[in-house]
């Protein structure tokens, strides 16, 4: 699939990470003929796969955790296709642990009450604030998240917020942004008792190079955590690039072209 430059195209799509190619397959299933250019050798930016150890064994070289893209309406909208094109998932039960220098570890399955069960036994303190986390979660997915899905500021948005504010009370919508908005050390000091459970927490808000007091940082651990512990991880098979290579092999279909540019 080698891009012809002196070929006519309907738009170029700068960069063959996964929303450039996304971006491309949109534009050609509209008739939209794209030429999508990417400067380095291979396509994928921040999703890719390789051979970094040993021949035969392939790593993912940076994001790994496909879950939001399983859970996006791109997949809703081409899931069968890049299916058809090889791209399968791998998901696992046991999705996050944390180990100490005691040799002790805090595990976390999709099994709700195998996890209640492992915190408990670690302290009921901490097993009640879990639990009363995943509660404020199962609101928050109601309520909030869905804003995620639509473009600020814009009418979807206001209806999003309204039926929000209707289903629920301002009390508990108020809760949710308190934690979105507090730091990752705040959320593990307001709800856990010992330190492991609040470096379960902690080191979901360093993923994200959010430093432990900065404003914000809680959010990622808050929505990570418990959309893991409901869905498992998942990972491409075979390695992430099996998911890019789907989305090209996909466009490549509809007509679309992928050049790469000199640095
Ligand atoms: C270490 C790491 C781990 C991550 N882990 C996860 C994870 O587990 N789960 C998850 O959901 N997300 C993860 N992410 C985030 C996710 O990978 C990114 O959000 C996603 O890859 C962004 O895709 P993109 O297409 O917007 O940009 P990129 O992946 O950055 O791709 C941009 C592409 O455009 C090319 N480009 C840029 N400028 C030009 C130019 N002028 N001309 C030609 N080409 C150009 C680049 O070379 C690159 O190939 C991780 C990110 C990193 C860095």
């Amino acid at each position: 699939m080698t891009a012809q430059f002196d070929t006519r195209y309907d738009a170029v799509v700068i960069g063959a990470g996964h929303n450039g190619l996304t971006c491309a397959l949109y534009l050609a299933t509209n008739g939209i003929q794209p030429l999508v250019v990417e400067r380095n050798a291979t396509i994928g930016g921040a999703v890719r796969s390789a051979e970094l150890t040993e021949p035969g064994f392939i790593h993912d070289v940076y994001s790994t955790n496909q879950n939001l893209f399983l859970q996006s309406s791109v997949y809703d909208d081409y899931g069968d296709e890049l299916a058809a094109h090889g791209l399968e998932f791998s998901t696992t039960e046991k999705p996050f642990c944390n180990v100490f220098p005691d040799g002790s570890a805090l595990r976390i399955y999709s099994d709700t009450d195998r996890t209640n069960e492992e915190l408990r036994n670690h302290s009921v303190a901490d097993a009640e604030g879990w639990q009363e986390l995943h509660d404020q979660f199962g609101h928050f997915q109601r309520t909030l998240l869905p804003l995620y899905e639509v473009s600020l500021p814009s009418a979807s948005a206001v209806r999003a917020m309204a039926t929000a504010l209707h289903n629920t009370s301002i009390d508990k919508i108020l809760a949710d942004i308190r934690i979105v908005l507090s730091s990752t050390r705040e959320l593990g000091t307001e709800y856990f008792e010992t330190p492991e459970a609040r470096a379960l927490m902690a080191c979901w808000g360093m993923h994200l190079d959010f430093g432990p007091d900065v404003s914000g940082g809680g959010m990622f651990p808050f929505v990570e955590s418990f959309s893991d512990l409901e869905a498992g991880v998942s990972v491409a098979t075979g390695g992430a690039s099996s998911i890019v290579e789907a989305l090209q092999a996909s466009f490549g279909m509809l007509g679309a072209r992928f050049g790469r540019t000199p640095r």
